[in-house]
């Protein structure tokens, strides 16, 4: 195991030029480690530091990030999409309750195998979603 992953060398590593930008998002994901974020929750986050930041700016970093298969865009149900780091393989725990997403290691995925899939169809991917209550949204409706 190495040191620390640093924004740069992931950046340069995937093919993509170094900008301030592009650092700032990755920075984001690498401190956040194991969260998922709309563009405008990112956007948001980053405004401090990067006041300039449009909105089609974000959008666009994002994108560029799942074409290089650093970061993963997943489809929610309220039609906002979130995106997460996608550095190795890994399924979903989803909070019904406040709707955030969490990296969970499954096993077990790799043995899996449909019954009966439509003809002359290839799988690419597996995708597995835990759905429950997350250890916050259980504390908020248990004690005070
Ligand atoms: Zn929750
Ligand atoms: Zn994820």
């Amino acid at each position: 195991m190495s040191t620390a992953i640093s924004a740069q060398n992931l950046l340069r590593d995937r093919g993509l030029r170094v900008t301030p930008q592009r650092q700032s998002v990755l920075n984001l994901f690498l401190t956040e480690s194991g969260q998922h974020f709309s563009a405008d929750q990112i956007r948001q986050r980053l405004l401090p530091q990067m006041p300039g930041l449009a909105r089609g700016t974000t959008y666009k970093v994002l994108q560029e990030f799942v074409r290089a298969a650093l970061c993963e865009e997943l489809a929610t149900p309220d039609g906002v999409s979130l995106y997460g780091l996608r550095l190795r393989p890994h399924h979903h725990f989803i909070c019904d309750q406040c709707g955030r997403w969490f990296d969970v290691e499954v096993t077990g995925v790799d043995g899996l195998r449909p019954v009966a899939l439509p003809p002359d169809s290839e799988v690419r991917d597996v995708a597995v979603f835990f759905h429950g209550v997350c250890s916050e949204c259980r504390g908020a409706s248990g004690s005070a």
